[in-house]
């Protein structure tokens, strides 16, 4: 075990304060990283504050951060998939049982074993792992993605959670050229998934709470936008869209976004608020519509999402700032006042 500096909230009111926390020593088939950047995720957000306390109740103290990219320093001795030196990103999954029908299928996110990377039980250390606000991780080799050399780290870092949890609902949901796809919400989830979409050669459109998002939203990739409060606006889209994302972080309703599906036409959650959605029945039966969920995406897809990103140069909009600046980044992150995901720089930790 050796000690890393990190961020931590001691409780759902407390800010984030610079501390020490326990790393474990390296298995044969873990690699070490020095993290350099990570990315502020709204699920971040709503851990710290707990408000998913119904579904998966924070531990204290808690360090988030699951949008992480580093260099690696140190690898075990059965490591084969990288070396020290490496640029390698890490997500919200750090372990699986690797052996389950669901890891079979590439799709760990849905293993029962599986382990996120932060506020679920450590089994080496015991207590709960923490995340990426931090000096330094360590992780199974299995979880740690290889990074494009082309694109930015700052902006690569957000891809690792905002990214895949766009790209893989897009794909399962066939979103090619020709599709008419809606994006609910232009933040961090949301702008990822109109410039994949866009690369994907859909027609995008952006439902925006935020008129002042417009501009944002057209040299982000989209071919329109809507303003989602505007009923009559909302209206003349009605049964025309063949898949809508849903990224909203909050209560909204969601029947009038299911309106605007055209016949079996398909609306995603990825957005996870904490209070109910209601649903009302004939916002699906009159068009065969579906309403599902989707959660990050598994390691072999969150790599060809990476590739995929290096291809087409994407990376997140971020907005690098000092750990010191995290909890005033929180409090903008609640107010949907980014553009369009903060990055923070993990250097800044030396100054604490
Ligand atoms: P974010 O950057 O804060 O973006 C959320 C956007 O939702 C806001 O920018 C805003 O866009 C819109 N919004 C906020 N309040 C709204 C309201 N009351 N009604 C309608 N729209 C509203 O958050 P994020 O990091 O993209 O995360 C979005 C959600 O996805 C969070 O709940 C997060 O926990 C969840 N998430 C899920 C997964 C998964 O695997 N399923 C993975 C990561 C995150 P406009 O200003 O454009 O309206
Ligand atoms: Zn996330």
């Amino acid at each position: 075990m050796y000690k890393s500096k990190a961020y931590s909230a001691a409780s759902a009111t407390s800010p984030l304060a610079v501390s020490t926390i326990p790393r474990r020593d390296l298995t044969e088939r873990d690699v070490q990283i020095k993290i350099l950047f990570c990315g502020i995720c709204h699920s971040d957000l709503h851990a710290v504050r707990d408000e998913w306390n119904e579904f998966m109740p924070t531990v204290y103290p808690i360090v988030p951060g699951h949008e992480i990219v580093g260099e690696v320093t140190n690898v075990g001795s059965a490591v084969t998939k990288h070396k020290p030196g490496d640029l390698v990103g890490v997500g919200c999954l750090v372990d699986a049982d690797l052996t389950c029908h669901e890891c079979k299928a590439d799709l760990e996110q849905f293993c029962p074993n599986r382990i996120l990377t932060y506020n679920d039980p450590d089994k080496h250390l015991g207590g709960v792992l923490y995340g990426g606000y931090s000096e330094s991780i360590v992780v199974d080799e299995h979880f740690a993605l290889r990074i494009p050399a082309n694109l930015d780290p700052a902006g690569v870092a957000p891809l690792l959670c905002a990214g895949i949890t766009t790209y893989s609902p897009l794909h399962h949901w066939g979103v090619t050229k020709g599709k008419k796809v809606g994006v609910v919400g232009l933040g961090g989830l949301g702008h990822m998934g109109v410039k994949i979409a866009h690369a994907l050669g859909a027609h995008v459109a952006v439902f925006t709470t935020s008129p002042g998002k417009k501009e944002d939203a057209l040299r982000l990739g989209a071919d329109e936008v809507i303003m989602s409060r505007d009923a009559g606006e909302m209206q003349k889209h009605e049964g025309t869209f063949d898949f809508i994302l849903d990224t909203a972080s909050a209560q909204h309703d969601i029947n009038s976004y299911l309106s605007l599906l055209a016949r079996d036409g398909n609306l995603t959650l990825v957005g996870a608020p904490p209070e109910g959605l209601h649903v009302k029945p004939f916002s699906l039966i009159g068009g065969r519509h579906s309403l599902s969920g989707s959660a990050v995406g598994g390691i072999r897809e969150t790599q060809e999402m990476l590739d995929f990103c290096g291809e087409h140069n994407l990376t997140a909009d971020v907005e690098v700032i000092p750990i010191q600046k995290v909890n005033e980044a929180f409090d903008r992150l609640a107010r949907a006042d980014v553009k369009y995901r903060f990055s923070i720089d993990m250097a800044s930790l030396e100054a604490d």
